[in-house]
């Protein structure tokens, strides 16, 4: 391949019909970062808003920093998969207290913060400060994938080695961040995975993909586990103070976030109208405290990485007046639910309650 050739041609294809993206030619490392792990299981249109409402509320990394944990979280809210907010939240603060505030500029050593992975670091190191560094993600993956007509899986060891490789071949010394997003926006626009559309492909010539007639077969992925149906129960506890709320402890799902008491239901709970005992049993278990499953009053559709969730929600009153102990319990008015980091189906039902005739 002419390498100075084919990057040439990316070049002068994104002066023109490059993406329009808010971050373009963005170079402030705190920007770049966040908006890299938030488009991590994220649509660039989904990540704008929160994007913006996160920078307000922490427009700096001493501000990130020194927040609770809590309102990081509160911020992420829907988003999805918290550990990127924690991660975050850590990796600010030992940018701070061992970096002094300074970013390193190194792919390697980016990669030692928590969160960042192979991928960010170079995003980081490329984008902010002109590392002649290579980048693999979504849409590189697949561009890379045709072009070298790998008809392996790319997501394999040998097909992540070969796929980096490749982009390492590429990468120019001079403003290589540009090239790196122009690349991402060939993937994404052109080099789209139903229809790529090579007929207007500034890099056809170097496709093999092309070549070989195989450009709508590649990438090979290997088959994505399959999905697994659950019933989880949610129980709104009501209390003479509020509703009972639990802060979800580590190494649970959505560690840190605040949630109405919350299990699964198997085999005949999942279907009975009130499995009184299971609900009574699971809210005992996760917080000491004795309910009376009342009713349910609503049910919501959701998925967890490989997961597809049936939540049903239930009513249930305390059998007695019980006064907290633990930290990580409190019986919070509906007023007072925006103050609490929940999960997008927690948020959902507490706005369900707030809106009900049960508040
Ligand atoms: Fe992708 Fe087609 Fe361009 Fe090859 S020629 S890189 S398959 S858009």
């Amino acid at each position: 391949m002419d390498v100075a050739a084919f990057r040439r041609a990316v070049s002068r294809w994104h002066r023109v019909h490059g993406r329009n993206l808010p971050w373009r030619d963005e170079r402030d490392p705190y920007r770049v970062w966040l908006r890299e792990i938030m488009l991590q299981q994220t649509t660039v249109t989904a990540v704008i808003p929160y994007l913006e409402r996160f920078l307000s509320r922490f427009p700096t990394l001493a501000d990130l920093a020194a927040a609770e944990e809590a309102d990081v979280l509160r911020q992420w809210e829907g988003l999805g998969y918290y550990s990127r907010a924690r991660n975050l939240h850590k990796a600010a603060q030992i940018l701070i207290e061992v970096h002094g505030g300074e970013w390193p500029r190194e792919a390697d050593a980016l990669e030692q913060l928590p969160g960042i992975g192979r991928y960010t670091a170079r995003a980081i190191a490329s984008f902010a400060f002109d590392r002649p560094t290579a980048i693999v993600e979504a849409n590189t993956e697949r561009l890379y994938c045709r072009l070298m007509g790998y008809v392996d899986d790319p997501r394999s060891t040998a097909g992540r080695k070969a796929l980096w490789a490749f982009a390492e071949s590429l990468v120019p010394r001079t403003r290589p961040g540009q090239f790196n997003q122009a690349l991402m926006d060939l993937g994404a626009t052109v080099c789209t995975p139903q229809q790529p559309s090579c007929d207007e492909c500034p890099v056809s010539a170097w496709c093999e993909a092309t070549r070989l007639g195989l450009q709508t077969e590649l990438p090979r992925l290997a088959k994505r586990p399959t999905i697994t149906e659950v019933v989880e129960a949610a129980v709104a506890v009501r209390g003479t103070k509020g509703w009972l709320l639990r802060r979800r402890a580590v190494g649970e799902r959505w560690a840190g976030l605040w949630d109405f008491p919350r299990f699964s239901l198997e085999d005949s709970a999942a279907t009975a109208a009130l499995p009184i005992r299971e609900l009574a049993e699971g809210v005992l278990r996760q917080t000491g405290i004795r309910v009376d499953p009342q009713e349910q009053f609503a049910e919501f559709r959701h998925s967890v990485t490989r997961y597809r969730i049936t939540l049903r929600c239930f009513l249930a009153e305390p059998t007695e007046i019980t006064e907290l102990s633990r930290d990580d319990l409190a019986w919070v008015p509906t007023a007072r639910f925006q103050q609490f980091p929940l999960s997008k189906t927690g948020r959902e039902l507490a706005n369900r309650l707030h809106h009900s005739l049960f508040a």
